[in-house]
């Protein structure tokens, strides 16, 4: 005899985060899509000043940096709620509103954590194909069923770089039944330069089934400390605090969290670092036989090698030289690695290892 976890728990493949040693080299990681240009100093020093609060509980609703987002997004700050990373939230969204016998959309490479977080409350992941590493919204809106609860939408994707447009996305939300949840997890959000991108708070403003997740762990530079956020209807924020833990994201985590977000320098700076070296790295393999870079409105880009041979050496080259990028198996693109934009130095070996070095 023993305990006995849900049978359907075992259908679920462990999230397997990028890698961050190559044996005992110095290591440039490159394999989790976090800043280049590391975090604001004013986040670190906001996080150390409040270091010596860490045995008190901190303040469980994230009040203030509720607050602080809902200035700076001119929205209403009961209509957030915060997690431990936007990882969090997605957890939220199934145990809220999927269980057994139940149906969540994501598209073909979506982002790994929809069917991890589908599958551990019993609900069935539904993968939609995808067209040219895009989310295909005529197909996504032909797969949903009566047994369809939510739609998880990465805008842009992870890995693929891929993004839905107004028209398209806007589409999507008009033709979908309105007791369906769609979730946007706008995680690069604050990357993405194109014109055409849509403006995820307004989708929620105008359609009480649309939330949109964001979160600190990218352009904000703070992955470690765990920080994500929701926008939603009032009843819907209202449901993801009861599921909710009380003291779900730490204290200095939310201190350092309101100084990123008031270190608009930083934030431009990384958006700048960003932009130059996406063009760079797309524009320097363009021509290359052995690799095709996709577009990305990210801070990453995905190589495609042509071959798992291929794509098996390039890694192998790469790890040699210590630089570690994310192999895209799990995420059905047997050939194709994912990398980070790095810093100048990183961008230049990964580089000259791309070009030359396999
Ligand atoms: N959504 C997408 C599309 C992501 O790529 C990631 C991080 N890899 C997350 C959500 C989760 O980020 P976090 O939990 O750190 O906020």
């Amino acid at each position: 005899m023993k305990p006995r976890a849900h049978s359907y728990l075992s259908e679920i493949e462990t999230y397997v985060p990028g890698k961050s040693k190559a044996g005992d080299k110095k290591v440039i990681k490159l394999s989790s899509n976090e800043n280049a240009l590391r975090s604001s100093p004013k986040a670190i020093e906001a996080y150390k000043n409040h270091a010596s609060e860490v045995f008190r509980y901190a303040d469980g609703s994230c009040s203030n940096l509720r607050e602080a987002l809902a200035k700076k997004n001119n929205i209403d700050a009961n209509r957030i709620v915060c997690g431990a990373g936007s990882d969090e939230i997605i957890s939220f969204l199934t145990a809220a509103f999927a269980g057994e016998g139940d149906e969540v959309i994501y598209s073909e490479h979506g982002f790994l954590m929809y069917p991890i977080s589908t599958k551990s409350v019993g609900a069935t992941p539904v993968k939609v194909k995808e067209k040219n590493l895009k989310a295909d919204f005529a197909a996504i809106i032909k797969a949903i069923t009566p047994k369809t609860k939510i739609i998880f939408i990465a805008n842009p994707n992870n890995p693929t770089g891929s993004y839905l447009n107004k028209d398209e996305l806007g589409e999507l939300i008009a033709k979908t039944p309105k007791n369906i949840l769609i979730a946007l997890d706008h995680a690069y959000e604050e990357f993405v330069e194109e014109k055409d991108y849509p403006n995820g708070i307004e989708l929620v403003n105008k359609n009480e089934n649309v939330v949109m997740l964001r979160t600190f762990s990218k352009i904000y530079g703070l992955a470690s400390l765990r920080i994500g956020w929701c926008y939603s209807s009032s009843e819907i924020a209202e449901i993801l605090n009861k599921v909710r833990g009380p003291f779900n994201v730490g204290g200095p985590a939310q201190f350092a969290a309101i100084a990123a977000l008031e270190d608009e320098e930083f934030l431009q700076k990384s958006r700048a670092h960003n932009s130059k070296w996406l063009k760079e790295i797309s524009a320097r393999l363009k021509g290359n036989k052995k690799i095709t870079a996709h577009p990305s409105a990210g801070n990453f880009i995905l190589l495609d090698f042509h071959s798992r041979e291929n794509c098996d050496k390039a890694n192998a080259a790469l790890l040699e030289q210590g630089i570690i990028i994310r192999d895209m198996k799990a995420y059905g693109l047997e050939n194709c690695l994912r990398a980070t934009i790095g810093t100048q130095e990183e961008n230049l070996q990964l580089l000259n290892v791309l070009e030359n070095g396999f």
